[in-house]
């Protein structure tokens, strides 16, 4: 193998230096070289290939089917591309299929559920009944309920995956230096420069960061602070069972997961892997983790703990009774990382260019981080949309250790938990509170977080709208039920009716100022920003490729001061996206005032009338036209109002420094009184911008979609002058478009989808559900989901399948409320 430790002399020079050669760096290297960068110089502080990191002891299980598309599409990849890998000749994968049994009814419900959503991101994937299951894996208890088979599920040989990667990266001239510490990173100007060793220095233009539990320590020589958690993890391998004996194959069964007793099996040769997550959470300090010289076996291992697997071996016994009394064998106690929210940690540091980050990443997705980050570096966007990976998806209290600490810890309890996709994690919690917070909260708020805020999904004082009715004929139970209550459905209609009050403080508020601002913009936004002071525009910014990278409005204040506002989760993502892009000659300034101010949507027919009871200003259509924004004095508040509504009504949007949030609250709450205003929750905002057809970034629109199948051509000016994404954008006009964003309506009414669920024509599984609610109002279930634009006509009839059920629906035209837009514009 042309791989080879103790190479004499560093270069002292490399376009990319990768610190880390376990699976993530050796991926991303093959990858970088597939893609013709060689270039590239991989560190490892251990014996290559004996490194001494996680990958140097996971059992290589590879269960594909994941919740998160991203997360599923990296692992199928890897799936393939270990297939194809061959270390000396000798294969480093095992196709043996993959079993997720049910040993209780709910389960079984899950796994309905993870069966579609493997189906929706084109993996096969079975619901098998328990003698099914049985037939392939003839040792399991006859007690299960059932299991959901996926085929392309098996066992990768870690080590032997990232050996054979990096010869074929090797071969490609990407040069690996094992044995050799990174000591120190150099940054200056707010740009890697150089990688300090223990056998000299590198100059580097991008450090890839894929030390994995050794990561934090890394992020901070270059001041990035990296959220991922290091935690002890078991497994172990039993001695030989006679219910095996003679078994010729090392692994012959398909991989087992006991997820109702948070375990992983899979078979060895006469024995089987056991491993546990069935146990309080073992942080690691990564200061403490030992050196290669120190540790008696390797760095990332520490020693056993029996208590932490006690109740491991009662469950085996229980599941596989083959197993009952089995003596444990090799015992390994791991370390491996875990982040707040599950996710890898990918992509360019907003803090410090040049440094990437490749962490956090699992034998099982390896491969597909390999390339996605490989391709982010070479092409400036990877091939999927990646920011539920993104390390620019992460506030500032998301990075703190102590957040860190206890988000990482809790996906550790819950990593395989029946999870529903609303859940609420239970700590840390009101870290952000809005300025009217107490209002809320006398008004019952059901608080949900988002980014740290506790926003209100509903109120219970609106229980009163319902009128002795469960909620408009719509009753909801099991899944459906759960983080819902019909309360939504009468804050809805108010709204529509009347007037309602929605918080919007979370929204990120950037302001571009500057001689260079407008030039910037006009270059990022696909819309025509330059127009008159008080003008807003809804805008895509788009990726080279013309994908949807950001979706935001930009408001002019004054001839060189922009707001652009964006969703307060996306705020890190969409300013790395616009800082990296401005220019350095001073001539922008880019600031986000969004902790400074406060938002509350004043939207419904009565909104008008609200607002000129507390402003001696002319609000009429005619003085204060739709999409135009402009200070108002609302009583003693200085306010700036924005006359823009994301459901579909009549109103503003009223931005105020933050400290007048709570009197600004009041007087809108009393100036509306009788008028019949309510305060309306998150669930009320959803399910009226779904009636109306907008779009959600991140579900309905992101990088891999362009503004034409989005159904968002109407916000590109092709003719503005050159902006990124231009040229891809004709190249697509021209070349057609093959599919299209539709508005799906079902044929059952009461069937409530939770978004992801796939949706077939003819039977055949043609796109998924990127975002999905009640309409209130139309009194329809809503689904939204990109179907091939040849057979997907208005009045196509398609299926929705949803924990294992089909459900007939209809591509129907949208918006589906005030197709006109009379009501914004009233
Ligand atoms: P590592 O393999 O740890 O590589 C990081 C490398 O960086 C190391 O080799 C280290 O020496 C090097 N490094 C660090 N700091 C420096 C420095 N300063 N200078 C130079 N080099 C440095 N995943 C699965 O998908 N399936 C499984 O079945 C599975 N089972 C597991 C079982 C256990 C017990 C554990 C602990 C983990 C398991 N995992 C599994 C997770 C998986 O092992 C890891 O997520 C994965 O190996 C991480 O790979 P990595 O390349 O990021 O890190």
């Amino acid at each position: 193998m042309p791989v080879a430790a103790g190479t004499p002399d560093l270069p002292a020079h490399a376009r990319v230096t990768i610190i880390g050669a376990g699976i993530a760096g050796c991926s991303v290297a093959y990858h970088l070289g597939e893609l013709g960068w060689s270039d590239v110089v991989v560190i490892d502080q251990g014996p290559l290939f004996e490194t001494g990191g996680s990958t140097s002891h996971a059992p290589g299980l590879v269960f594909v089917v994941n919740f998160s598309q991203a997360m599923t599409r990296f692992a199928h990849y890897t799936a393939e591309l270990f297939d194809r890998l061959r270390l000396n000749g000798a294969p480093v994968w095992n196709g043996v299929g993959g079993l997720e049994v049910a040993w209780t009814p709910q389960r079984l419900v899950d796994l309905k559920r993870k069966v579609s959503a493997g189906r929706a991101w084109g993996v096969e994937t079975h619901l098998l009944g328990a003698d099914e299951a049985r037939a392939r894996l003839p040792l399991l208890s006859e007690r299960i309920h059932g299991a959901m088979y996926t085929p392309a599920d098996g066992v990768g040989e870690p080590h032997a995956a990232a050996a054979a990667m990096a010869g074929l990266a090797a071969g490609r001239g990407v040069r690996f230096f094992g044995s050799t510490r990174v000591t120190g990173i150099d940054v200056a100007g707010g740009r890697v420069r150089t990688v300090r060793t223990d056998r000299g220095s590198i100059d580097t233009e991008i450090v890839v960061c894929a030390a994995g539990i050794w990561g934090p320590l890394v992020g901070r020589m270059a001041g990035v602070a990296l959220p991922v958690l290091p935690l002890r993890h078991q497994y172990a391998v039993t001695e030989p069972l006679p219910a095996l004996a003679g078994e010729e194959s090392r692994v012959g069964f398909p991989i087992l997961r006991h997820q109702d007793r948070a375990m992983y099996f899979r078979q060895e040769g006469e024995g089987f892997v056991i491993g546990s997550y069935d146990h309080e959470p073992m942080v690691v300090e990564p200061e403490d983790i030992l050196s290669h010289d120190e540790a008696s076996v390797m760095p990332s291992m520490a020693q056993w703990s029996p208590s932490a697997f006690r109740t491991a071996m009662v469950a085996a016994g229980e599941l596989l009774p083959a197993l009952r009394g089995a003596a444990l064998g090799r015992k390994v106690n791991g370390m491996f990382l875990f982040t707040p929210d599950a996710m890898p940690v990918l992509g360019e540091s907003p803090q410090v260019r040049g440094f990437w980050a490749a962490e956090a990443v699992w034998i099982t997705h390896a491969g597909g981080v390999g390339r996605a980050v490989a391709e982010w570096i070479a092409e400036g966007q990877p091939s999927i949309d990646l920011w539920s990976c993104d390390i620019a998806r992460f506030q500032p209290h998301q990075l703190t250790p102590s957040y860190v600490r206890e988000r990482g810890a809790q996906q550790y309890r819950e990593v395989y938990d029946i999870v529903h996709p609303q859940q609420q994690m239970r700590t840390p919690r009101q870290l952000r509170l809005l300025p009217y917070h107490e209002r809320l909260e006398a008004l019952g708020a059901h608080f949900v977080e988002s980014a740290g805020w506790e926003r209100p999904q509903w109120y219970a004082a609106n229980r009163v709208l319902l009128g002795g009715s469960t909620g408009h004929g719509l009753r909801r139970h099991g899944w459906s039920a759960r983080h819902w209550s019909p309360i939504i459905g009468a804050e809805h209609r108010a709204v529509r009716e009347r007037v309602g009050l929605f918080d919007l403080t979370p929204f990120a508020k950037l302001e571009v100022s500057g001689v260079g601002a407008t030039a910037l913009l006009q270059k990022l936004c696909a819309n025509q920003i330059d127009r008159p002071v008080g003008s807003i525009v809804y805008t895509a910014m788009l990726t080279p490729a013309g994908g949807i990278k950001c979706d935001l409005t930009v408001t002019r204040l004054a001839e060189d001061r922009f707001m652009i506002v964006t969703g307060g989760a996306t705020s890190g993502h969409d300013r790395a996206w616009i800082e990296r892009h401005v220019p350095e000659d001073g001539s922008v300034r880019v600031e986000d005032g969004s902790g400074g101010r406060c938002c509350i949507g004043l939207w419904g027919p009565h909104a008008r009338e609200l607002l000129r009871r507390l402003t001696g200003e002319d609000v009429s259509d005619g003085a204060f036209p739709y999409l135009t924004a402009r200070p108002l004095s609302l009583a003693e508040v200085p306010a700036l109002a924005a006359r823009i509504s994301y459901v579909g009504e009549l109103g503003w949007e009223l931005y105020a420094p933050i400290e007048f949030g709570r009197r600004l609250w009041d007087l809108l709450w009393h100036a509306g009184e009788d008028l019949g205003v309510v305060a309306a929750g998150l669930g009320a905002f959803d399910s009226m911008r779904l009636e109306k057809g907008y779009r959600l970034w991140g579900a309905d629109i992101h990088t891999e979609h362009n503004p034409y199948e989005a159904g968002l051509g109407f916000a590109v000016k092709l003719r503005k002058g050159d902006f990124i994404g231009r040229d891809a954008l004709r190249r697509t006009r021209s070349a057609g478009i093959t599919r299209r964003l539709r508005c799906l309506t079902l044929d059952d009414a009461s069937v409530a989808l939770l978004g992801n669920e796939p949706v077939l024509i003819d039977g055949d599984v043609s796109g998924y559900v990127t975002s999905a609610n009640y309409g209130y109002s139309v009194g329809r279930s809503i689904a939204y989901g990109y179907l091939p634009a040849d057979c997907a006509e208005l009045g196509a009839r398609v299926q929705v399948e949803s924990f294992g059920e089909r459900h007939a629906a209809t591509v129907t035209a949208e918006p589906l409320w005030d197709p006109a837009g009379e009501r914004m514009r009233a």
